[in-house]
């Protein structure tokens, strides 16, 4: 974070008012008693000029930025405020660092926003439907909270043809001024749609403020009854969306964060993934035993005793320290007797073999090794993920040690276009991140880092940025060979990466490098003993997979192989703590200028491998 930034950044109310007692000013400024002269009025005030937030004392102790008023407050020098401020704004910090090292992958179309003058047909039409108010009430909101909040009403609509004209409320998302997303909610039925075209974010963002805490809910009625009773309150999409950076960006602004969803095993799940993503200044509000939700805890509460239950679960949130979330699914997973191929968020692989061998939950740890390199460990992983994040909307972060963001766009390209790699062209790269449209696949590169301590601090990082659910790390063994003692730094490393999955419910995907000796022995297949470093990378893992190609033979001297590897591969299950219903090992066809494996038996004599297999499964 630059100096400029600290000191035009909203966050800078926040440095102010944890050691002032702020209050609004006319306009946008604020007031604060003076905390150097014996002051009975508040005679300090901080207002934005030029886009910094200033102080100045009246009664002249002094004015200046942000990073003044802390140089002063704390009696440091001024490269010490900005210490102080850069540790107090960890989030924004992070924001920098991670943005600076990972870029997407997908390309997603610019989403259609509309001004608020041209939604207000909706209020308009909520003003004037008595059947609309009648549903609000009967759900404890008033007309009057209905309308601060934007509240529409939709008789039909018109983008869904299949819905009859029962009547919708409209929960309009503002961003800017402008109507980023709107959520339609039927007043005869607990349907839900959303206005095509549009994005999705926060409900009621607009609440947001830097001396209040806001409370998050998993509906847009939970937060109205919050805002009703006096608190700021805002809304995610729904308890299964994966927030994403801007949304986080948002909340960072408040004093701090309560986390008050639904008393289900949804809803607490996806809260405490936002907890530990967060971090720092965000609580989580458990409603008492017997209330779902901020609506029926109020439909059984009334007005003042409903605000007090509120302040006072709000206190015990603020009590409770952080938990593992992986003790939470584990809890939660035997309570709901779900089996583990049924599990929305277990790994799946792309591949039906091999997808069978192992079944890995949320906080577990897959390895992937090769007989040797260049088998294909970083294309099997990236079909893999792109897959998950594809098909089952998994956040995907790759950090690799070698792999530049464009030369792994480049394998990414020639695997979703299913063209050869070395034939790509600019355009190529764009159709290959539009195909991909929407997903949230990251990948990062970082040349200044080459020992695992820093690695492994950046992808905490990008986990809790980008809510990550799924991590690649490619690959282990280049950042810990670089320590002074290999084998220790690769112990200690484990257990960090076992951690993290734990603590923030993602998949952590390794990849991970043979001994030396064995790449000499051609033909010979890996055995668990052989992975660097293996007592501790094998018993961290709850899965191990190895590749296994043998040299390519020369068939036609006129067209000798491209790939110093044959294409057929055996991928073989060294180790799995929780097995599927399929074999130990599987034959695949790897082809390397399409960057893509398949299934052997997918493919027909006459075809090439990789020709039917991508569009099938996607
Ligand atoms: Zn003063």
């Amino acid at each position: 974070m630059t100096i400029d930034e600290i000191k035009s950044s909203s966050q800078a109310i926040k440095i102010y008012s944890t050691r002032l007692k702020l209050r609004k000013d006319n306009g946008s400024g604020y007031a604060a008693v003076c905390p150097w002269h014996n002051d009975k009025n508040p005679s300090l005030k901080i207002s934005l000029k030029d886009g910094k937030w200033l102080f100045q004392c009246f009664a002249g102790c002094g004015a200046g930025s942000v990073i003044d008023f802390v140089s002063k407050f704390c009696s440091v020098s001024v490269h010490e405020a900005v210490q102080i401020i850069e540790k107090e704004l960890s989030w924004q910090t992070e924001k920098s660092e991670v943005e600076k090292t990972f870029r997407s992958v997908a390309s997603s179309e610019p989403k259609k926003t509309i001004t608020l003058e041209q939604y207000s047909v909706c209020e308009t039409a909520l003003k004037n439907s008595p059947e609309g108010i009648k549903f609000l009430e009967s759900r404890g909101i008033t007309y009057e909270t209905a309308s601060r909040l934007h509240l529409g009403y939709r008789e039909r609509l018109d983008f869904d043809t299949a819905s009859e004209s029962t009547g919708w409320i409209a929960l309009p998302s503002i961003r800017d001024g402008r109507i980023v997303g709107i959520e339609y909610r039927s007043i005869v039925g607990k349907v839900f749609k959303r206005q095509p075209g549009m994005g999705t974010f926060l409900f009621n963002a607009t609440t947001i403020d830097p001396l209040d805490p806001v409370f998050v809910t998993e509906g847009g009625f939970d937060a109205a009854i919050l805002e009703q009773n006096g608190f700021r309150a805002v809304s995610i999409p729904n308890a299964s969306t994966n927030i994403t950076p801007e949304m986080k960006d948002v909340l960072k602004e408040a004093s701090f964060i309560i986390l008050a969803g639904d008393n289900d095993s949804v809803g607490q799940s996806a809260m405490m993934k936002l907890w530990a993503e967060l971090g720092e200044n965000t609580y989580f509000l458990k409603w008492p035993d017997g209330m779902k939700d901020a609506n029926e805890a109020a439909q059984k509460y009334k007005n003042e005793t409903f605000k007090g239950l509120v302040i006072g679960l709000v206190e015990h949130a603020r009590m409770q320290p952080m938990l593992n979330f992986f003790s939470l699914t584990e809890q939660m997973a035997s309570g709901d007797k779900l089996r583990l191929e049924d599990h929305p968020h277990r790994w799946h692989c792309p591949i039906p073999s091999v997808d069978n061998m192992i079944r890995v939950l949320p906080g577990g740890l897959i390895g992937i090794t090769a007989t040797n390199t260049g088998m294909g460990k970083t294309t099997f992983a990236m079909n893999c993920e792109i897959y998950e994040a594809r098909k089952y909307g998994e956040v995907v972060i790759n950090y690799s040690g070698e792999l530049t963001p464009d030369e792994y766009s480049n394998i990414v390209a020639a695997h979703v276009l299913q063209k050869d790699r070395t034939q790509l062209q600019m355009l190529d790269y764009k159709l290959a991140a539009k195909k991909l449209g929407d997903i949230r696949f990251y990948t990062g590169y970082n040349p200044d880092l080459s020992t695992i301590t820093p690695v492994l601090d950046l992808i905490e990082k990008a986990i809790k940025r980008f809510g990550a659910t799924r991590v690649i790390l490619d690959h282990i063994h280049y950042f810990c060979l670089n320590e002074n003692n290999p084998v220790e730094a690769m112990a200690s490393a484990q257990q960090r990466i076992k951690s993290m999955c734990q603590k923030y419910g993602v998949i952590f995907i390794e990849l991970a490098q043979p001994r030396k000796a064995v790449q000499n022995l051609k033909g010979k297949m890996l055995h668990v003993t052989d992975i660097k470093g293996s007592e501790a990378v094998v018993s961290t893992s709850d899965a191990f997979l190895s590749i296994h190609r043998e040299v390519a033979k020369l068939r036609d001297p006129n067209h000798p192989p491209k790939d110093p590897y044959d294409e057929d591969a055996i991928i073989q299950l060294l180790k799995g703590r929780s097995l599927g219903n399929g074999g130990s090992f599987t034959k695949l066809k790897c082809w390397g200028e399409r960057a893509s494996f398949a299934e052997l038996s997918s493919i027909s004599e006459s075809e090439q491998p990789g020709e039917k297999r991508f569009d099938e499964v996607l």
